[in-house]
């Protein structure tokens, strides 16, 4: 059964994957809580952040903690205290590889790694990504593209995309030919092909994406 003050909250943030009845209009930015988007953090994650008791077991096993500036641990505790936006602009949340040792960890059955994806989804919907993220999701976004159009991955035409599109964006063309001489080593390993290869299931693979689609409005 539908919950009105979780449907509320969600709309005041804009989420599209929480259609709410027509007539119901958005309420400013301005206008949103931290309570709110707590609540939203937590209906997007299927879990409760006031059940994390702060006992580090999550940042302690987390492979990449040590180049965070915060670990799972301190990111929950932000949202705990209602400062969300901390949370929402911090680099880690880029950083995770969703692993998701850290869920495994919880005693308290908090899915920590479940929050990072809800973290990363607000954080892209309200243009809080930090700065030295932004390669990561133009990565991200480059890789989901090469999948939805090839079927499967085209690594020639993933690091083509990625990196012109940093070097556009930053205005530093030498990005095009950093690293350029690993092209070598991965070819040798054949982990680099060039011909464009694609899926014989394209059909599938769309469906797929519009199926996800679908799910999020
Ligand atoms: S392991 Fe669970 S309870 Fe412990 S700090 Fe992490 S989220 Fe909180
Ligand atoms: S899912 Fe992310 S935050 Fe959790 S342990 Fe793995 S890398 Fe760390």
């Amino acid at each position: 059964m539908s919950n009105p003050s979780v449907s509320s909250s969600a709309e005041s943030l804009g989420n599209p994957r929480f259609v709410l009845p027509p007539g119901t209009g958005q309420i400013k930015k301005a206008e949103t809580s931290s309570a709110a988007e707590v609540e939203l953090i937590e209906i997007l994650a299927r879990t409760k952040i006031a059940h994390c008791y702060q006992c580090g077991k999550c940042t302690a096993g987390c492979p990449v903690a040590e180049q965070m500036e915060m670990g799972p641990t301190k990111l929950i505790r932000f949202m705990q205290i209602g400062s969300v936006d901390k949370a929402l602009r911090s680099n880690s949340i880029w950083q995770c590889v969703s692993c998701l040792t850290c869920s495994s960890r919880c005693p308290k059955e908090v899915d920590c790694a479940a929050l990072m994806d809800a973290l990363r989804e607000l954080s892209l919907q309200q243009g809080k990504v930090s700065p030295q993220a932004q390669q990561i999701v133009t990565f991200q976004r480059a890789f989901l593209d090469n999948i939805r159009r090839n079927g499967r991955l085209n690594e020639f035409d993933l690091i083509a995309r990625f990196k012109s599109e940093v070097a556009i964006g930053t205005r530093q063309l030498s990005f095009l030919f950093k690293d350029a001489s690993l092209a070598l080593q991965l070819r040798k390993r054949k982990k680099l092909h060039f011909g464009k290869k694609s899926s014989a299931d394209l059909d599938v693979v769309a469906r797929i994406f519009a199926r996800c689609v679908e799910d999020e409005s």
